[in-house]
């Protein structure tokens, strides 16, 4: 399986090393690349957008021709996880100039609706597919406030959407690479398959 890690900024590694152990654990293996230019995303399987600040990951995708790229990916259905600054930037709408969002996931999002950096925060979440809650990691979490009809919502916190499934792209609130359990990227690449956390 190759996958692709949007590179241009954001939390890179530890998405490559949860990618490597979630394919590891169903008897795959990933290779990891980097992506900062265009011409790499569509020889991907999957593709990974990290959590970052979604103005900047926003301009620079477009900027080096990656956006149409990712568009072209899941047009062709196949599989993307966009955490937190990565949801921003595959929402419908970020509510910010500054994000010329891709319209991938169905939803609204208020960005840094959960707090600045120091409210960040922790919480076992409940995610439908998995068997036993997530420990979630919220660093200045966008809030999903919108959720389109043919969107799944998989887990909430207080009434709010943090994780959701729109066709082949599952999107966080939270950082599922910041922990070394990997079901969350197993439920994005590996659908029908849980393993054990
Ligand atoms: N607050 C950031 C943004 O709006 C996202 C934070 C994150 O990815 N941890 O882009």
């Amino acid at each position: 399986m190759k996958a692709g890690v949007i590179a241009v900024q954001g939390d890179v590694a530890e998405h490559a090393e949860a990618v490597r152990r979630a394919a590891t654990a169903h008897g795959e293996s990933a290779e990891v690349v980097e992506v900062r230019d265009s011409g790499i995303v569509p020889d991907c399987d999957v593709l990974l957008m990290p959590g970052g600040e979604s103005t900047t990951i926003s301009r620079l995708i477009h900027r080096e021709g990656i956006a149409a790229e990712i568009r072209e990916h899941v047009a062709a259905d196949k599989p993307v996880l966009a955490t937190c600054a990565g949801l921003i930037v595959c929402s419908r709408d970020a509510k910010d100039d500054r994000v010329d969002a891709l319209g991938l996931v169905d939803v609204s999002v208020d960005r840094n609706a959960f707090g600045r950096q120091k409210d960040s925060f922790e919480a076992k979440v409940p995610v439908e597919g998995l068997s036993e809650p997530f420990h979630a990691v919220f660093i200045r979490a966008p809030a999903i406030d919108e959720v389109g009809e043919g969107v799944e919502t998989l887990a909430t916190v207080d009434g709010r959407p943090v994780a959701v499934r729109d066709g082949p792209v599952l999107a966080t609130s939270f950082h599922p690479e910041l922990t070394a359990d990997s079901r969350i990227h197993d439920l994005a690449f590996f659908p029908d398959s849980e393993v054990e956390a």
